[in-house]
């Protein structure tokens, strides 16, 4: 099926904060802007939200969450049933969306309208088990009938990332609502638009007032208000590592609430010389320059065993100069602009260390034109491992390219990092794949392919990459309180 036209100047339908079904000004009556990536320009100004609006939202969702609430009454089949409906209008709404998040955050139009199917997804994934996440009944000793209950953990403060506007908000949204919980949100402040136009779909949907509430801002002022907040059970945050300790932090000195966090990443992809060359090529290049590097999962260290070294190098730098960077909305291309100015001087910077450090710039490394933050497509070979393009996160369409010997010392190499959130092997020897597959410490291995996230496999990190699993039914356990019921029973049998 092709994809439809997009709207090449969607009209922005929200900017207020949203609170008990409602859209009310800030507090302080303080506004931010939010740009257009691709021509610099302000799109609009936003609400911005800080402590003073997070405690609103707050008590709206703890009031939602009070036993005896409509939420709390329905039916766990009803509250799957509105968010397969949620599904439904982001799916009638999928080219608005789409166009609106490629205006705030410059992501090829092609790509964010897979995105909204996607998200979608998970939605309808997570309201399958609104009903079936199910205690257990257990024989236990003595005189007494027991049982689990499943419960909803209670308000959730949820902070999300600007690289996967929707998807990330519906990872959040889906195991939380399905599991019976109340949300105070907060979307990341270069790319509030679309998150606040899927709270008017809740609302249409009939979502009860205060299940959800979506309170744009910044993170040092409205996103630690969330992880400081004495009235929020449970933190779900998605970002960099920096702010995953000061969430965790924030939540050991505050009331101890519940921590899962996915954070960044720099996943090693192995190409064994034995690889499907023309798929390694192609794979590994779309697992470093896909959404702009803009990925926790990007597969920024590339190890290519000696044999092939020198054919892999001069092929992914081909792949990378045919790599077609520039307007969003144009179908044909791959690779928008730089999200803001922090990132791409961050990206410049690490470029400029990997020359600097010795390694061979192979291609691009360059600002392209004046208008827009775009990074030209960049590769570079004869990488080692102490330098800082090959241990920081850069984020950005930077490949580095190292030479590896042997299993045992890739295994090494690879593991030689504090975060550990993918992997990926190519090999035609499924020992090998099994092997490496085993061996190195990643939430995620991919065998022969690439960055392939599904809705019901679990998503998340080794070390300090994250904590807690999204997605799959594990997702469901991080927005669950187990309860045990216990009733004295004198008239037990088997
Ligand atoms: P960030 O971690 O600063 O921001 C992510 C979210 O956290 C945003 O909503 C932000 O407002 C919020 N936040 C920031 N400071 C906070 C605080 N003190 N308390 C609570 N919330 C806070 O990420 P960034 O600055 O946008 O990007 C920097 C780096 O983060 C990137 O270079 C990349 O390494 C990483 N990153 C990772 C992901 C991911 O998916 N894992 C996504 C975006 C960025």
């Amino acid at each position: 099926m092709s994809t439809p036209e997009p709207i090449p100047n969607p009209e922005v339908k929200y900017t207020q904060i949203f609170i008990n079904n409602e859209w009310v000004n800030s507090v302080s009556g303080k506004t931010f802007p939010t740009i257009n990536p691709y021509t610099g320009e302000k799109i609009c100004d936003v609400q911005e939200g800080d402590k003073a609006d997070i405690d609103v939202a707050v008590k709206a969702a703890r009031e939602a969450f009070a036993l005896g609430s409509p939420w709390r009454r329905m039916d766990a089949s009803k509250r799957g049933l509105l968010l397969n409906k949620f599904a439904d209008l982001m799916m009638r709404d999928r080219v608005y969306l789409a166009s609106l998040e490629t205006l705030d955050n410059g992501k090829p139009y092609i790509n964010a309208y897979g995105e909204v199917e996607f998200a979608a997804k998970t939605i309808r994934y997570f309201a399958g088990w609104a009903d079936k996440n199910v205690g257990q009944t257990i024989p236990v000793d003595g005189d007494l009938f027991a049982y689990t209950r499943h419960e909803p953990v209670g308000v959730c403060g949820q902070i999300i990332p600007w690289n996967y506007p929707i998807p990330m908000a519906a990872w959040k949204l889906g195991p939380a609502l399905a599991c019976g919980n109340t949300v105070v949100m907060k979307p990341a402040e270069q790319t509030p638009l679309t998150a606040l136009y899927l709270c008017a779909l809740l609302k249409e949907v009939g979502f009860p007032p205060g299940v959800v509430n979506m309170v744009p801002g910044y993170g040092p002022t409205a996103g630690a208000a969330i992880s400081e907040h004495m009235d929020v059970d449970k933190v779900a945050f998605t970002g960099s590592t920096e702010v995953g300790h000061l969430i965790m932090e924030a939540a050991g000195r505050t009331n101890l609430k519940g921590v899962t966090l996915e954070l960044g990443g720099k996943s090693p992809n192995v190409v064994f010389a034995d690889a499907d060359l023309d798929l390694a090529i192609e794979k590994s290049h779309k697992a470093v320059f896909d959404n702009m590097g803009q990925c926790c999962i990007a597969g920024s260290r590339t190890f290519v065993q000696e044999e092939i070294y020198d054919e892999f190098v001069k092929r992914a730098k081909e792949r990378a100069i045919r790599r077609v960077v520039g307007n969003p909305l144009d179908y044909k291309t791959e690779s928008g602009p730089q999200i803001d100015e922090e990132q791409f001087n961050k990206i410049i910077d690490l470029i400029r260390s990997g020359v600097s450090q010795g390694a061979k710039l192979q291609c691009g490394g360059n600002r392209i034109g004046d208008k827009g933050l775009f990074v030209e497509s960049t590769v570079f070979s004869d990488v080692t491992d102490d330098m800082r393009i090959a241990k920081e996160e850069i984020f950005g369409p930077v490949q580095q390219i190292m030479k590896f010997k042997t299993m045992e010392e890739v295994i090494e190499r690879a593991n030689n990092t504090t975060y550990g959130l993918g992997a990926a092997v190519f090999t035609q020897d499924i020992n090998k794949a099994i092997k490496f597959s085993n061996s190195v410490k990643a939430g995620t291995v991919w065998v022969n392919t690439y960055n392939e996230t599904t809705v019901a496999a679990p998503f998340g990190g080794y070390k300090m990459s994250g904590l807690g699993r999204e997605l799959g039914s594990y997702g469901l356990r991080q927005y669950t309180e187990i309860k045990t019921v216990l009733i004295r029973n004198t008239d037990k049998n088997s």
